[in-house]
């Protein structure tokens, strides 16, 4: 585990005890090779290579799938598992990404889904949320899921709560008066990059009989793996940095075997099927996840502690530095501390929108996680909707921007802001 200092270094140490695995194997030689034809899938062991058989995950573009007699067919229409029959039913290339996916995060399966939001519409729903239930919601979620929660399925008559999930004995008490049928918590959060303490509040949530679902988009499973805490289902939004280079949208949910066949079963009905190419890019940028998260993490740690002396930086939010609200929880619970920065700007609205402006590296864009470093106000963006006083209920100032550290060299990420922010 690093040591948290004001430089904070994260360690990925191969020879590290306890670092997480997948079929026997490291995370980091697991994202390498993971989706490759040949590799170990469900149930974890090697199908021995076939001769001739490509050595790179194909595309599948097909939409149903031919058997010499009907039996055959009849078989694999009844039972998806047994092979495919038609595209919204499954696909090759999206159950390459599911194995993948589910080994990462360590868990018996995982379904695909065309972007981040329809995954956690389907957990939500995957949970079992009907009419009369309570939903019990981390107040500082993504701002879509906030009013996915808030809206749809307020009006689908869920009764939906709010709970600061940074503040373990707040969300116990909730849990526990409101008996929810299921709490949505994520690992990190936006734009702050608050912590929480995840194994604790899946007891919690279970105690209370609830089910756990799991946003771990901004940790990936690199940094946290939630499942082994005990979540029931682990979301992520596959846009961001499993995908990783800006050109995908996508999401998964990692579960048990038994609830995926209940979200495909609902997949069957509503049709939320990713394309295959994009199922291809994701297992494709999963090659390079271990190197690029750890090359990120490491150049955002020291941008963080370099970016406290900038001109005009009033506070840098960053789980790695000593000063962070939850430093020490990140030092426990997290593999590292993650490559999202955040700053309070002295100058206010006016400082975050000239410095979007001024970065020439940088780009201002409304996504996270790419190789290539992006710069957000989230005043403008996912918090847009929010009143001045509700953001700052949040703790987030008008001078407040989001930073996600790409591959760049760290020298020229930090000239680069230096300059933006000393104009
Ligand atoms: N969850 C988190 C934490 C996110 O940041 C986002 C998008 O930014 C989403 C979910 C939604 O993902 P998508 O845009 O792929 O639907």
């Amino acid at each position: 585990m690093m040591t948290m200092t004001d430089r904070p270094q994260p360690s990925f140490d191969p020879s590290a005890s306890g670092a997480p695995r997948a079929a026997g194997y490291r995370l980091e030689t697991w994202t390498v090779h993971a989706g490759r034809p040949g590799w170990p899938r469900e149930g974890h062991s090697a199908a021995p290579p076939e001769a001739g058989q490509p050595t790179a995950p194909t595309i599948v573009p097909a939409t149903a799938y031919w058997y010499p007699d009907a039996a055959a067919l009849d078989r694999v229409i009844e039972d998806g598992t047994r092979g495919f029959s038609y595209s919204r039913y499954g696909t090759p290339t999206a159950a390459a990404l599911e194995a993948a996916l589910a080994g990462l995060e360590g868990t018996e399966a995982a379904i695909a889904y065309p972007s981040g939001m329809a995954a956690i519409h389907a957990a939500l729903l995957g949970a079992g949320l009907r009419p009369g239930d309570r939903l019990l919601l981390s107040r500082d979620v993504y701002g879509a899921t906030f009013t996915l929660a808030r809206r749809l399925f307020v009006e689908l008559g869920v009764q939906v709560e709010l709970v600061d999930a940074t503040d373990t004995a707040a969300a116990r008490a909730a849990l526990q008066r409101l008996r929810p049928r299921a709490f949505l918590f994520e690992t990190i959060s936006n734009p702050l990059l608050r912590v929480v303490d995840g194994p604790a509040l899946v007891a919690a949530a279970h105690e209370a009989g609830a089910l756990v679902i799991v946003d771990n988009t901004f940790a990936t499973p690199l940094l946290a793996r939630p499942a082994e805490w005990g979540a029931d289902f682990v979301v992520h939004s596959t846009t961001k940095f499993l995908s990783g280079h800006g050109d995908v949208t996508g999401g998964v949910i990692c579960t048990t075997a038994e609830r995926r066949r209940a979200l495909l079963e609902l997949n069957k009905m509503v049709g939320a099927v990713p394309s295959p190419f994009d199922c291809w890019l994701t297992l494709r940028g999963l090659r390079t996840l271990a190197v690029r998260v750890e090359r990120q993490t490491r150049t955002a740690a020291a941008l963080a502690a370099r970016l406290q002396a900038m001109p005009g930086v009033a506070r840098v939010h960053y789980p790695g530095l000593p000063g962070h609200p939850d430093h020490e929880r990140a030092a426990r619970l997290l593999r590292a501390p993650g490559s999202m920065i955040a700053l309070d700007l002295a100058g206010g609205r006016a400082a975050a929108l000239a410095l979007l402006e001024r970065c020439r590296l940088w780009i201002p864009a409304t996504t996270l996680g790419d190789s290539w470093s992006l710069i957000l106000y989230p005043a403008m963006s996912s918090h847009r909707a929010l009143t001045p006083e509700e953001r700052a209920a949040l703790g987030i100032g008008d001078g407040l921007v989001r930073l996600s550290v790409g591959l760049e060299d760290e020298e020229d990420l930090a000239r680069d802001l230096e300059r933006a922010l000393g104009a």
